[in-house]
């Protein structure tokens, strides 16, 4: 059975003191419980303090994006060693802000990927189609696309180091989240096709994880559908109290037959 995952994409938010403080709240809500992965994803600069908060901790840290180098002449870049050196075990890639605000493209993703998997991180490979292109009937299509390019030269071993986070462009941000139905089908079709590219034993394996306005009012049925592994949460991992109810939802989700 497939471990549930719930991290929190901190974005561009909190300050040294005020992430300190969020992630000590989630260390104390936890209490120690492991039922549930939980990562947090803070801000580059806080990274050793939130680092520090956690410690001892079953939460873990992980980062919003990295580069492909390992060192050098890059301004302003952040290498997956420094991140590893930072205390991070996750690094999230190809993050739809970063694919749209920043105009990253498949080929660049997929590089960083490498790149972070070579380092030892596992990497949150994010995917999700636009409001356009679903309304186009378009949302398998970009899925295949983008999960096909993210995973070029990525293996049956490799994969296992990975976790794929289905975010529809639409629902992040937007207070509008997917229904259970919606997700539900786009997880499936994103683990067939792993299945297909990867081997149908690493696709099992998978943890497939939900973004896209997912508070505690619809957490609750996305972790009960039999493909979706967890919640990759913007918006709601800023509020302890939010974060830790959408965990306790996976939780109750794991206990069902
Ligand atoms: C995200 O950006 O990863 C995300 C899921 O954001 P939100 O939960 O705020 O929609």
């Amino acid at each position: 059975m497939r471990k549930k995952f719930i991290a929190g994409n901190w974005k561009m938010n909190t300050t040294a003191l005020s992430g300190e403080l969020l992630a000590a709240a989630i260390v104390k809500g936890l209490g120690g419980d492991t039922s549930v992965q939980v990562a947090v994803c803070p801000p580059f600069p806080y990274l050793f303090r939130v680092g520090q908060a956690i410690q001892g901790s079953p939460v873990a840290l992980g980062a919003q994006n990295c580069y492909h180098e390992k060192s050098g002449a890059f301004t302003g870049e952040v290498s997956p060693d420094m991140l590893v050196d930072a205390g991070c075990q996750y690094v999230i890639l190809g993050h739809s802000e970063r694919r749209h605000k920043l105009r990253e493209s498949d080929g660049f993703i997929n590089k960083k990927t490498h790149a972070a998997l070579a380092a030892g991180l596992r990497v949150i490979l994010c995917v999700g189609e636009t409001l356009e292109e679903r309304e186009g009937n378009k949302t398998n299509q970009v899925l295949d696309e983008q999960v096909t390019a993210g995973l070029i030269g990525i293996t049956s071993q490799t994969v296992r180091n990975m976790v794929i986070a289905y975010e529809p462009v639409w629902a992040i941000g937007t207070g509008r989240s997917a229904t259970a139905a919606q997700a539900q089908a786009a997880h499936a079709f994103i683990r067939n096709r792993v299945a297909a590219l990867c081997g149908p034993p690493a696709a099992a394996e998978l943890v497939i994880l939900y973004g896209g306005s997912a508070t505690p009012q619809v957490a609750e049925e996305l972790v009960r559908q039999p493909d979706i592994d967890g919640g990759l949460i913007g918006g709601a991992s800023l509020k302890p109290d939010d974060f830790l109810s959408i965990v306790a939802m996976a939780k109750r989700a794991m206990a069902l037959p």
